[in-house]
């Protein structure tokens, strides 16, 4: 609970940020830590309040309130106000497989039900997380257990994404052998080539995943099962496999002129980015892929601002995000209260330095792209975009945006990015497998398992829930892990 009037004596202070001058110059974080002391102040901030809704993890007004792994976040906090780093290590992972990406990454769905933040700023806890974590791996306490007795049993995982991982850890560390199949080069998933290298380093992936291989997991990269590995051949070897092939199905922008060169899906561009950046060391940025461009960001959400932040780094003579919604308001709104994820306007990191660079955010609202405009060549030169307008369905009582005629106007365009979203898991996949989907083209389970419509065939993370957030495709990892080893010994103490 931390310190009892910490939240009065201390203000809430976040570690040092590279101002945006110097970080656009290169791919690398951008967010450090404070020093121990320091932060130790900010773990006592959290009140003794009685009822943590940040561990909650919780659906409220079908939006996830707390965190989904149930961290022991009063618990942590505590010990690391005391100082007790190496206990709040042991504490923490007792619920989390993998503090170094979340306290990254995650949009720290703790700190928003957190009751400190009712009033005031909250709990410092993604950064309490980060301390935590790493002072752990710079005193040798992260390790990844080798199971004392081996089981006998084999498990696939497919797909090397946040889910993946995580069931292949508490799997291999039941003493079952675990072999985990990553039809790209590296592994990681999304972790690897989506999120890019500024929020986090890849090198954090490898150091993990080295310890994962001394605990006795097996990675097969450029493995792409339905293709190159059949299902037929994975369900012969092993006893159970969990596919964790995410929601990689990107959603597309039907307008004439679709096919105009000069236009991609965001995933595939921030992989790209990623992948050439790691081919080279990091030394090597893939400039050809942005410079001087005009660059439209179809997608106002986290992967466009991903887009935004490469785009700046790239040297785009300009970064246009469009988004179809309205603005949300700044403040939280009465119908959306505490302790709910709050609905409200975030400028992030790409959108502080399009501020930055350009003197104005790079969202545009209530807007969409009409016709994407070709040169002679095929090339795209402009995209003609026009408001939206919200109208309810007669029939449904549904709220559409609707174009507005007349709003039509050019914006000069030679990339476009679309983060429209995902529409679920890919079709070769599951027909290999042959398992049933839902309505959304996920994997389909009973409510709150893990298991297919298939024998010996589970599901975690993106490819089940459809397309979330890292720390619930750990949380479902983790999930189905208990799921498959309770199936294959008839017990769990998982
Ligand atoms: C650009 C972007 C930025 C994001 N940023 C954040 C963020 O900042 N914070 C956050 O919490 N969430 C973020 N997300 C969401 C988050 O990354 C995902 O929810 C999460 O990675 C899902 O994990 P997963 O394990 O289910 O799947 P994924 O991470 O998608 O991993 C699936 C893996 O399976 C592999 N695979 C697929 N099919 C096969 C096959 N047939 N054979 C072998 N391998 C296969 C894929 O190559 C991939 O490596 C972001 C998403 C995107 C697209
Ligand atoms: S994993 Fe995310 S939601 Fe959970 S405690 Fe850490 S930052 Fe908060």
């Amino acid at each position: 609970m931390g310190k009892t009037t910490g939240f009065l004596e201390y203000e809430r202070v976040d570690g040092p940020v590279r101002p945006e001058e110097e970080r656009t110059r290169d791919f690398l974080e951008f967010h450090d830590r404070l020093p121990l002391p320091e932060q130790r102040k900010q773990a006592a901030r959290c009140m003794d309040c009685g009822i943590p809704f940040c561990q909650a993890g919780a659906m409220i007004s079908g939006m996830m309130s707390g965190c989904p792994l149930h961290n022991l976040v009063p618990e942590v906090n505590d010990l690391v106000y005391r100082g007790r780093m190496a206990e709040a290590y042991r504490r923490l992972s007792i619920t989390h497989s993998f503090p170094e990406f979340t306290s990254r990454v995650c949009p720290a769905l703790c700190e928003a039900a957190c009751t400190c933040g009712l009033h005031d700023a909250p709990v410092s806890t993604k950064e309490n997380e980060k301390a935590v974590i790493e002072y752990a791996y710079e005193h040798g306490l992260v390790t990844e257990e080798v199971p004392a007795v081996r089981t006998g049993k084999k498990v696939a995982v497919v797909g090397s994404g946040p889910s993946g991982l995580a069931a292949a850890q508490l799997l291999n560390r039941r003493g079952h052998a675990v072999t985990v199949y990553e039809r790209r080069d590296r592994v990681g998933g999304l972790l690897r080539y989506g999120i890019p290298n500024m929020k986090l380093d890849k090198s954090l992936i490898d150091r993990r995943i080295r310890l994962m291989e001394e605990a006795g997991v097996t990675f097969v990269v450029n493995a792409n099962v339905g293709k190159d590995i059949s299902a037929a051949e994975l369900k012969e070897k092993f006893d159970a496999i969990v596919l964790c092939c995410g929601a990689s199905n990107p959603r597309d922008i039907k307008a004439p002129g679709r096919d105009a060169k000069g236009i991609r899906f965001a995933v595939d561009f921030l992989s790209e980015v990623t992948k050439r950046l790691l081919d080279s060391a990091l030394v090597e940025f893939p400039y050809d892929l942005a410079k001087d461009k005009d660059v439209i960001i179809i997608g106002g959400g986290d992967t466009g601002n991903d887009c935004v932040g490469s785009c700046i780094r790239l040297g785009a003579k300009s970064v246009t995000q469009l988004e179809m919604m309205p603005c949300p308001a700044e403040q939280r709104l009465p119908s959306n209260p505490w302790p709910e994820w709050p609905r409200v306007l975030k400028v992030d990191y790409g959108q502080e330095e399009a501020i930055w660079k350009a003197g104005h955010d790079p969202r545009i609202y209530q807007t969409t792209v009409k016709e994407f405009v070709k040169d002679e060549e095929g090339n795209l030169k402009e995209v003609v975009v026009v408001s939206l307008s919200p109208k309810r369905d007669e029939k449904t009582g549904r709220m559409n945006m609707v174009p507005v005629e007349g709003t039509e106007r050019v914006l000069p365009a030679q990339l476009v990015l679309i983060a429209a979203g995902f529409l679920g898991s890919e079709k070769y996949v599951t027909d290999d497998f042959a398992v049933e989907l839902d309505g959304r083209t996920n994997v389909k389970t009973a409510p709150g398992a893990h298991a297919s419509s298939e024998a010996k065939i589970y599901t975690a993370g993106d490819m089940h829930s459809g397309q979330s957030l890292v720390v619930r495709a750990i949380a479902d990892g983790r999930a189905a892990a208990k799921e498959v080893d309770l199936a294959l010994m008839g017990y769990t103490n998982l």
